[in-house]
């Protein structure tokens, strides 16, 4: 795909997306969730079902929406909220502790600022990105594995792991899309362009694309 073809290349995705379902962690911040609400769904759904997140997350923030709440329920409590999120005991003791570093050192508010959200226990970029991105509507780029898949596929990029994958669409891809990219990408990727043999024959995108690595499609 030639760099100058991206604005067609989203214009397409969009509509091509458009009948699916949106994932649950923009589902949430489009009913504007706080940026705490956004960290702690993003942590749920992390190896774990659409469906399987959205009822966790509920349960959970129905209990406890701000850190002060969170860490007044024991890990046994949170687990019990959560379960069956893939990793429950896990994600409930770093959710504990996440919720008390935000109290002791930023107030009890969640931090706006890539860097800052790194430091968090359990948080990698993907899921400091979508904190900036969806939580405070600032610019970020949120790199998963469905954005690294298909941009190498389309060979708008040419990389090896999702982090470098990040880092050239900060140099190439124009900044009205960082925020928006993720929530088409990963619904093309569950619907479309999945992970073994894509959908090419009624891929909307298949003149604009190299698909590269692909040996299988349907
Ligand atoms: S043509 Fe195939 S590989 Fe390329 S974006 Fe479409 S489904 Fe993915």
């Amino acid at each position: 795909m030639k760099d100058s073809q991206i604005d067609e290349v989203i214009k397409k995705l969009r509509e091509a997306v458009r009948d699916f379902t949106t994932p649950i962690v923009t589902l949430y911040s489009q009913r504007k969730r706080t940026p705490f609400e956004v960290l702690i769904t993003t942590i749920l759904s992390l190896r774990t079902k659409d469906e399987v997140t959205a009822y966790a997350s509920k349960r959970l923030l129905e209990k406890a929406d701000t850190p002060e709440k969170l860490v007044a329920l024991s890990e046994r409590e949170i687990a019990r909220l959560i379960y069956p999120v893939g990793f429950y005991n896990n994600k409930a003791k770093t959710l504990k502790k996440i919720s008390e570093i935000l109290i002791e050192k930023y107030g009890g508010k969640v931090p706006n600022d890539i860097s800052k959200l790194l430091k968090l226990p359990g948080v990698g970029r993907k899921t400091a990105n979508l904190v900036v991105t969806l939580g405070y509507d600032k610019p970020g780029i949120c790199v998963d594995t469905h954005v690294h898949r298909i941009t190498n596929r389309w060979g708008y990029v040419k990389t090896k792991t999702p982090k470098e994958t990040e880092m050239e669409l900060r140099k190439k891809l124009p900044c009205q899309y960082w925020k928006d990219i993720n929530t088409l990408l990963v619904t093309f990727g569950q619907n479309i362009c999945t992970p073994v043999s894509p959908f090419c024959s009624k891929c909307p995108l298949y003149p604009y694309c190299e698909r590269v690595g692909v040996e299988r499609s349907r």
